[in-house]
């Protein structure tokens, strides 16, 4: 078989890159050794935010006594219910926006595991029974990633979970550590304890350690009040199962001290590895990091010239975003010689805890080791009306500009509707606006939105001294 484009893999990268390939007529062939779609609508995005949002739902009735006047109450969850749920619309979101479009768009999805060899072409080994010698004019590895175990003692015996196990469990474990406190591991600690699961969490660093200290500071209390128990600075040592079945694990914090801690379950979520094993990238030349991830120039293209590399399997930051402009970019790159590449400077990330944590720019660290006089303020959500009147002042706006020219940096917010607010900053670094002109921008009374224009303000003005509605 020949073709134009040969992907492996059928996730946001390679769908971005094989829609963009038959818009302008060219022949693709798509391998998908797992279910289509990859991680995100299968594993990842989709999965975690529809089980968050129910978690959320029940949060919500057991946290409504705040508000004066309102009575509510939410009883045990129905877990098989919920995960059920979670599926169908898993598979509604796979057929309407991955399998149905490669119908749509002409293009065929073979199922079985494909690697390179020499040529360079790719062999598949097929599910159903056979093999394929594929060539192409271009070569496009958008095998993703998976999770990452650190090197516990005893972690390979107690069966543990990662973020994909574990939202297919049938039963809501009564306990559970969470090991790792980066995005997918506070998202699943929340998302557990708010279903009812006593849960411990065990960061090496401080949670959310990319972020703000001023950020992880505030969110390790608002998990503390939610019962949610931070081990931060810590490493877990040994793991072992006891008589009862449950997880013990010897913990260290960097003071030296150690403990004990017992649970149902033990959840890893360390971080996520490219997947290159057994693709045979090295029978054709292309080069891999000591991670195995995928080296690419600023065009995506690996070190054989038609061979390019998209989304989780690269260094770039391991978002669907990130993975979907991949795609589109290196069939722009490959078949018309382009020259494009990514501005990734103004790019948001987003943790969907509850508040959730939005950035974009950069950290007041990462601006002064860029060089920056930098210049930042910190205004705590009780300054903001929509926070005041929700009854909900738990979080913080913090941004970071360029003391001699105004110019903001990073913006860094932890609120409820975080990544909704980030948005606004992403146009306003994505334009190179100085605090001046986010402070004089409309923003809507009564938004999240607003706390961006306040925290601006606050570069020139006192902002209690503010009547709620001044612009
Ligand atoms: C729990 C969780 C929550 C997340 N939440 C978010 C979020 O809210 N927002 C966000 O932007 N990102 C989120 N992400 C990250 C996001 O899912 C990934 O960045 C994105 O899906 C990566 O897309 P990709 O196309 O690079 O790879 P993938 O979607 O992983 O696709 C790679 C595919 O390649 C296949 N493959 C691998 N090797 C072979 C082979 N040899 N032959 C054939 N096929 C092969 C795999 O089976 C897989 O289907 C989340 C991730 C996780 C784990």
């Amino acid at each position: 078989m020949t073709v134009d484009l040969a992907i492996i893999g059928s996730g946001g990268a390679a769908f971005a890159a094989a829609i963009a390939a038959r818009r302008q007529h060219r022949s693709v062939v798509m391998v998908e050794r797992g279910t289509v779609g990859g991680t995100c609508v299968n594993t990842g995005c989709v999965p975690s935010k529809a089980l968050l949002a129910a978690a959320e739902a029940r949060h919500v009735a057991l946290s409504a006594a705040h508000v004066p006047g309102v009575r509510a109450d939410a009883e045990q969850v129905a877990f098989g219910e919920l995960i059920a749920g979670k599926d169908e619309l898993v598979t509604d979101m796979r057929a309407d926006k991955y399998t149905g479009l490669a119908a749509e768009h002409g293009w065929e999805i073979l199922g079985g595991v494909g690697s390179f060899v020499d040529g360079p072409a790719l062999h598949v080994e097929l599910h159903d029974g056979g093999s394929r010698r594929i060539t192409a004019e271009h070569y496009l590895v958008a095998t993703g990633s998976h999770p990452w175990a650190p090197p516990v003692e005893g972690l390979d015996e107690v069966d543990y979970l990662t973020s994909t196990s574990a939202m297919e469990l049938d039963a809501l474990p009564s306990s559970m550590l969470v090991l790792g406190g980066g995005y997918v591991g506070l998202e699943q600690a929340q998302l557990f304890a708010r279903l009812g699961t006593e849960v411990t969490v065990v960061a090496r660093s401080r949670p959310a350690s990319t972020e703000e200290p001023e950020i992880s500071a505030e969110l390790a209390r608002i998990f503390t009040d939610e019962g949610i128990t931070v081990h931060a600075h810590s490493q877990v040592r040994t793991v072992r199962r006891d008589g009862d079945g449950y997880v013990v694990a010897t913990i260290e914090s960097d003071d030296g001290s150690t403990r004990q801690l017992r649970a149902e379950r033990l959840l890893v979520a360390t971080g996520r590895r490219a997947t290159t094993d057994g693709l045979g990238l090295d029978t054709v030349g292309v080069a891999t990091d000591g991670h195995g991830s995928v080296l690419v120039d600023d065009e995506l293209r690996t070190t054989h010239p038609r061979v390019w590399a998209a989304g989780d399997v690269t260094e770039h930051p391991q978002f669907v975003y990130v993975a979907g402009a991949h795609g589109a970019l290196v069939v722009d790159n490959a078949f018309h010689d382009a020259g494009r590449r990514l501005d990734y400077h103004h790019l948001p990330r987003v943790t969907f805890t509850g508040p959730s944590i939005a950035a974009a720019g950069l950290t007041e660290a990462q601006a002064q080791q860029a060089g920056h006089d930098c210049e930042t303020r910190v205004l705590p959500l009780e300054h903001v009306p929509r926070a005041i009147v929700n009854r909900d002042t738990r979080g913080l706006v913090k941004l970071v500009a360029d003391r001699g020219t105004g110019r903001l940096l990073g913006a860094h917010v932890l609120a409820d509707g975080a990544g909704d607010v980030i948005a606004t900053a992403v146009y306003a670094l994505a334009n190179h606006m100085t605090t001046h002109d986010v402070a004089e921008l409309w923003q809507p009374y009564l938004t999240m939105a607003e706390a961006l224009k306040l925290a601006a303000q606050t570069f020139t003005r006192d902002i209690t001294q503010l009547s709620c509605c001044a612009a």
